[in-house]
């Protein structure tokens, strides 16, 4: 069920009582605490991370909740709503290696694993998990649930760890024992979130700029439209991307792509061959994009401005970087047409999510064109909620 506007259904909120209630009923006594940590949405800057560029997520309001207690030894238990109809996974910490297959508890108990290799004082916990966060959309669900047993484990044991290393936790959890190469965006944007900003990081400094970004005090709304479609060879085309990318910065010169000036890009690339040409404008540039919203963020300009920039990072995607997909080409191109003042995929590629910024009282008009133009393609019905800039990880209770 889901607040339902038109074809617009924002997830339900989590019930923090209810998970509460759940914990004491698994494990037969009360939670020390509850947190939450929320997913992402990347408003701009698409696979420029692992190029030592820039990009700019949002937190969203859905997030995954995590009641805990701490433990006085080193075994982990933990039951999520959405797995196994909340069944309980047992785990040591001691048994937890690099290369190990833990399955979802992967993101858990790498958090765990991650503090170890600190030296920080680890013991186990007993968890209860529930999450509004879409599952495999994009959208982060991963790091929210990393992220949310980082801060959690780190309040919890008193860590005093800055946000940066509570994020670089999840990312170990994901990167070394889930076995997910994602660079450090997700989780940095779930742990520093804050409500109606936008994160300008920078990937290689590893340094956040907060911009305000209140698209409801403009009268704007930002869709986040699940095309529910994902290419089945997306792990290879990431890694060949990844290659690429290493291989054009290495014929340039350069350390990253990110090294690569704008100014007589066009120029400075014909020392490629066409295909790396291709790669390498689309990093360049999509970094760039990066820069000249968060100018527009920066100086409080009307954020329509940043339409053209979704649509252009969109063309980019699609022509040079070839990371979309036919469903997602149509959700962009119906979402336009329909009124949006720009719209893109956004997330790894090949299928996923499309965002779409809109003026509100348009909102439900592009919602049902995507819904139209997914039908007529014969893609799956994708499903469309608004996407809110929110505040980071955080102990609620
Ligand atoms: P995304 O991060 O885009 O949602 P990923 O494939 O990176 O997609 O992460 C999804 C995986 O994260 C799931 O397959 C599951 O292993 C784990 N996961 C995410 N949320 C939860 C949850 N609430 N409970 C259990 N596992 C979860
Ligand atoms: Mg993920």
């Amino acid at each position: 069920s889901a607040r339902a506007d038109g074809v617009i259904r924002t997830p339900d909120p989590v019930d923090f009582d209810a998970l509460v209630a759940r914990f004491r009923s698994l494990y037969d006594a009360e939670p020390d605490g509850v947190w939450a940590a929320p997913g992402r949405v990347n408003i701009i800057g698409e696979h420029t991370d692992y190029n030592g560029g820039f990009v700019l997520p949002i937190a969203l309001a859905q997030h995954t909740v995590a009641a805990v207690r701490r433990r006085n030894d080193t075994v982990v238990r933990i039951a999520s709503a959405s797995i196994n109809d909340g069944a309980v996974v047992t785990l040591d910490l001691t048994d937890v290696t690099e290369g190990g297959d833990y399955g979802w508890a992967a993101y858990i108990v790498g958090v765990g694993w991650s503090a170890g290799q600190r030296d920080l004082p680890v013991t186990g916990l007993d968890i209860a998990l529930d999450s509004n966060v879409p599952v495999g959309a994009g959208l982060s669900s991963s790091a929210a649930l990393s992220c949310v047993t980082a801060r959690a484990w780190s309040d919890l044991l008193d860590w005093q760890l800055d946000n940066e290393t509570v994020a670089d936790l999840g990312r170990d959890a994901e990167n070394k024992i889930a076995g997910a190469p994602t660079g450090l965006m997700d989780q940095l944007a779930s742990v520093c979130g804050q409500e109606s900003h936008a994160m300008q990081i920078d990937t290689r400094a590893v340094t956040i700029t907060q911009l305000r970004f209140d698209l409801p005090a403009a009268g704007l709304s930002l869709l986040a439209i699940d095309s529910h479609t994902e290419h089945s060879h997306a792990d290879g085309e990431y890694a060949e991307r990844r290659r690429s990318s290493q291989e054009a910065a290495l014929r340039l010169g350069v350390r990253e792509l990110r090294d690569v000036p704008l100014e007589s890009l066009a120029t400075t690339l014909d020392k490629l061959p066409p295909l790396l040409r291709r790669r390498a404008r689309h990093v360049v540039t999509d970094s760039a994009r990066v820069e000249q919203t968060a100018a527009i963020l920066l100086a409080g300009d009307d954020l329509r401005r940043i339409g053209p920039l979704l649509n252009d990072s969109h063309a980019s995607m699609r022509d040079d970087y070839e990371i979309t997909a036919p469903s997602v080409d149509a959700l962009q191109e119906a979402a336009v047409a329909a009124g949006a003042h720009g719209a893109r995929m956004t997330g790894g590629g090949f299928g996923g999510c499309v965002i779409a910024l809109v003026d509100q009282q348009d909102a439900a008009a592009v919602a049902d064109a995507c819904v139209a133009a997914a039908a007529r393609g014969g893609f799956p019905t994708p499903t469309v909620f608004e996407a809110v800039a929110s505040g980071g990880a955080a102990r609620i209770r």
